[in-house]
């Protein structure tokens, strides 16, 4: 495998799934086989991108304390986000 095949199927993941979170059908265990996606050829793409903390799809997120922090992070981000709009609408 030469790293112009993994880019190329990035953009394609990118492109068709949204996300880039695919991987070589020979490399995968039982569990990751029953995760949703569509397999063309040698490669499965997910139909749900992947949790940075434990390298699962997001509905299958183990909740471990890195991931947990991860979301805590989100969450505020977005805490913050609405909060600011409800300043700028209160006027
Ligand atoms: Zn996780």
């Amino acid at each position: 495998m030469s790293e112009d095949s993994t880019e190329a199927i990035d953009d394609y993941s990118l492109n068709t799934y949204g996300h880039t979170n695919w991987a070589y059908v020979s490399t995968l265990d039982d569990e990751q086989k029953s995760w949703a996606g569509t397999i063309e050829g040698e490669v499965k793409y997910y139909h749900e991108d992947k949790c940075w903390g434990c390298d699962m799809i997001i509905s299958k997120c183990e909740d471990s304390d890195y991931c947990k922090e991860i979301n805590k992070v989100e969450e505020e981000e977005e805490i913050l986000a609405q909060n600011h709009l409800r300043k700028w609408g209160d006027g």
